[in-house]
Parts: structure tokens; C-alpha cells; sequence
């Protein structure tokens, strides 16, 4: 038996980051930057006024106060989008709008609450003047040209994960098109004689395809594409075609068919298909695991991740091996989820030395996590991962985790479960 970290380590090795494709600006959220990106120009374009006020000098305001306003001659306004060829002088002022370019001459822009223009307007006395209330520094609300971002400035890097503010800064530079590495296309094949499709009649014996689904949206929520390539039965010739299908994709990915059951057939056809190892990988759920590389008929390599068929060891399968390489073929570099501390409310055993993955709901109570058992954990019993918003590992060398005692949460949702 390997450890989790071997099998996961000889997978992300040989997984190769994909090449990039150009793509309009919103549909690259959540993908890789594949470009340095430096700005065009400066953000903003031009000093700009903080406030809706008056723009003035600053030195006709020197000393002003509530009780000794400075007046002085409004020559003229501004909103946005407008550019004003008025000039403010010693003893004038422009009436200017949040985000309009800062007339020349002026050096502050004096807020509206600072002025009494409202006395003004109540008392009908004339517009033309404006009476200042405060002294206030040269440059005061006024938004420099570039403060934001520098004409030349390398403002994202190639290998950016790209959030909603990344988006942004990249449509403030004019980007209409971006170049990310692109999301890999991720097949997914079920094997097995018992297993059909969700929309057949369920006859005696069958059993439907949960688990092409449940990898499915795996593979959405970790941002691939996922093509479903059906069932294979366990037959060597059928199944081969299949994978040969499949090796259209950048990933393959199976379900069942990997452990020691008379119809395993999964691993003859890989082992004649491609270079595969099989693995039994030190963890429950998920001990049997395969995982090699296919050579395509044009020489390409395809790589494959052989998962158990029980439908919770191959969502947990997923989680710990497909995510990262997923991540990884996406040009991601942080391939880890961060685990987070909790206390375990209940006693879990370990018997065989493996590490387990347990399903836990886990709650925060006075500024701690706690998490508990979701029930029975047997690795077909899916509704468990339904209940779950968390896997509680439990270590190899421990025999049993005490009620108490702290345990390591893989968290699978934050906030989608359990309040
Ligand atoms: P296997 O690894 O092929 O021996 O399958 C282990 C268990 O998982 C068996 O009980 C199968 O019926 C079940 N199983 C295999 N494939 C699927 C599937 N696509 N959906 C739901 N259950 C499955
Ligand atoms: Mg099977």
C-alpha cells in the first residue's frame, strides 16, 4: 500500500499544465492568467474630483472658517464625462461632480457640505457666488491621475487566478479579451454490468449511475468541463472502446472496476491500453486506485485516474486525487485545500492503520469548530456525503480519536451547508 501523499505525488508529476486560448473578458473568471498584463495607460486618466463640490485654489481659502467663509466667483460646472475649458483663478470657483476632471487652475475641491450653497439656494440669493467654510490643504479630494495604476505597470502576472476584482482592474484597462490557461475537458466513463443510465426503467439487479453525475459536478464546481461518456460494461472489448473514446479528452476519468472482483476488467484494458499502475493507496473510503498515462494514436498523452466504483470512496477519490490535477492542468498553483482544526464530537476508530476520511458536519460555535458524525460511514452509503460539509481525517497511526480531542477537516462547503 502507498500513502495518500506518494499516489498524489506521482499523479500531479505527471500531469502538465494545458496551453491557453483567448477568451472574452467575463468568461475567464476563476481560470489562470497566461499573460502579463501592464496598463496602457494611467487609471484614472486624469485628476478627478472626489466629491461633488466646488473646485478652487487652494490659497483663496487660507483661513476660512464656519464664521468667516471665503466668497467666491463660481465661473462655471462640471459634471462627469465632461471636460470643462474654464480655468479657476485666485477668488473663483467651478462646481464639479464626483468623478469630473479637475478643471485646470484648481488644486482642491471643497465638498458642498463645506459651503453654503444650501443657504443659498433656501435664501434664493444668486448663484454666482459661493461662500467657502473651510481651509482646506492643496490636493484635498482630489483622485491623482495614476493613483490607481501607472501608465507601463505590470498590473496583473501571468499565473493570476483571476477573482471578481481582477475582472474589474482588467475592464478598467479597456481588456475586451484575456488569455488564461484554458479549462480542461474531463471525461467520464462508469464501468459496470449492474449500472445504467438515470433515464432506463431500473430492473432487478441494476442499479443507476450516480456516480458519473456526482464526478460530473465535482468536476464543475472545481472548474473543468465534463464530458460524460456513458457506461461501459465489463466486457475487455467494450470497455476498450470506450477509453478510446474517452482519450478525446484531456483527462480520463473511470468509476469501479479497479478492486479484486471477478469483473474488474477496467484494469486488463488499461493494462494493455496504456502505462498504468494500480495502487492500493493507504486511506478509507478509496483504497483501490488507478492511475496511468494513454497514449493516444497521435502520440499524446492522456492521463487516466481509475476510481473506485462506491460511490462515496469515488467522490472522496475525487476530492483528494482529480481536484489537484484538475487545478494543476488549469496552470493553479495552490493545489491544497486548507484544512481547517475542529473539535471531534464523537469517537472514531481506526482499526487497519489507514488514514480515514470521515463524513462530518462541521458547526462554529463560540469562535470554534466543532464537527461531528454524520452516521453510518459505509463507503456506498452516498446520503452521508449529502449530510456532510466535511472530511474529518483521521490519521494513520491513531488508533482512535477521542471525543474531544482535535481533528484536521478537509471542508468541502463552507457556506452552501449547515447553519
Ligand atoms: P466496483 O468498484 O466496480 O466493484 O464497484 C463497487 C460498488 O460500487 C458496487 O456496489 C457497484 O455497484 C457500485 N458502483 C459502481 N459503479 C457505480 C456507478 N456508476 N454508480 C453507482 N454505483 C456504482
Ligand atoms: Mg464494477
Amino acid at each position: 500500500m502507498i500513502s495518500v501523499e506518494e499516489a498524489l505525488a506521482k499523479i500531479i508529476n505527471s500531469i502538465q499544465i494545458l496551453d491557453s486560448e483567448g477568451k472574452p473578458l467575463l468568461d475567464c473568471l476563476g481560470q489562470v492568467l497566461a499573460e502579463d498584463v501592464y496598463s496602457p495607460f494611467d487609471v484614472p486618466p486624469h485628476d478627478n474630483s472626489a466629491m461633488d463640490g466646488y473646485a478652487v485654489q487652494s490659497e483663496s481659502i487660507t483661513g476660512a472658517n464656519y464664521k468667516n467663509p471665503k466668497v467666491l466667483r463660481v465661473v462655471g460646472e462640471v459634471a462627469a464625462g465632461r471636460v470643462s475649458d474654464l480655468k479657476v483663478g485666485p477668488g473663483t470657483a467651478i462646481r464639479i461632480m464626483t468623478g469630473a476632471f479637475i478643471p485646470s487652475g484648481a488644486d482642491v475641491v471643497v465638498p458642498f457640505e463645506d459651503t453654503d450653497e444650501i443657504n443659498r439656494k433656501q435664501a434664493a440669493i444668486s448663484k454666482t457666488k459661493i461662500g467657502v467654510r473651510v481651509s482646506l490643504a492643496e490636493g484635498c479630494n482630489i483622485r491623482r491621475r495614476g493613483e490607481d495604476i501607472a501608465q507601463g505597470e505590470l498590473v496583473l502576472t501571468k499565473g493570476k487566478l483571476l477573482r471578481p476584482a481582477d475582472i474589474g482592474v482588467l475592464a478598467s484597462l479597456g481588456k475586451s479579451m484575456v488569455s488564461v490557461i484554458r479549462r480542461p475537458l474531463v471525461g467520464i466513463l462508469a464501468t459496470g454490468n449492474e449500472v445504467v443510465e438515470i433515464n432506463q426503467p431500473l430492473l432487478p439487479g441494476k442499479i443507476y449511475n450516480s456516480n458519473s453525475y456526482s464526478l460530473a459536478a465535482q468536476v464543475l464546481r472545481y472548474g473543468g468541463i465534463p464530458e460524460l461518456l456513458g457506461i461501459a460494461p465489463d466486457d475487455v472489448q467494450q470497455l476498450t472502446a470506450a477509453v478510446r473514446e474517452g482519450l478525446e479528452c484531456d483527462i480520463l476519468v473511470t468509476s469501479g472496476g479497479v478492486s479484486l472482483g471477478d469483473y474488474d476488467v477496467v484494469k486488463q484494458v488499461l493494462a494493455t491500453e496504456g502505462n498504468v499502475s494500480f495502487w492500493t493507496v493507504r486511506m478509507k473510503p478509496g483504497k483501490p486506485l488507478a492511475f496511468g498515462m494513454f497514449k493516444r494514436s497521435d502520440g499524446k498523452q492522456i492521463p487516466h485516474l481509475g476510481l473506485p466504483g462506491n460511490p462515496v470512496s469515488s467522490m472522496i477519490t475525487f476530492e483528494v486525487f482529480a481536484r489537484p490535477a484538475i487545478l494543476k492542468m488549469m496552470g493553479r498553483s495552490n493545489l491544497v485545500k486548507s484544512n481547517i482544526t475542529a473539535v471531534m464530537e464523537d469517537s472514531v476508530g481506526n482499526k487497519d492503520g489507514r488514514r480515514i476520511f470521515a463524513r462530518v458536519v462541521v458547526t462554529r460555535r463560540d469562535g470554534k469548530y466543532f464537527a461531528h458524525i454524520t452516521g453510518p460511514q459505509g463507503s456506498g452509503i452516498l446520503s452521508s456525503m449529502t449530510k456532510a460539509n466535511g472530511l474529518a481525517i483521521i490519521p494513520e497511526n491513531t488508533k482512535e480519536v477521542k471525543p474531544g480531542a482535535p481533528v484536521e477537516v478537509m471542508m468541502l462547503d463552507w457556506d452552501e451547508v449547515h447553519d
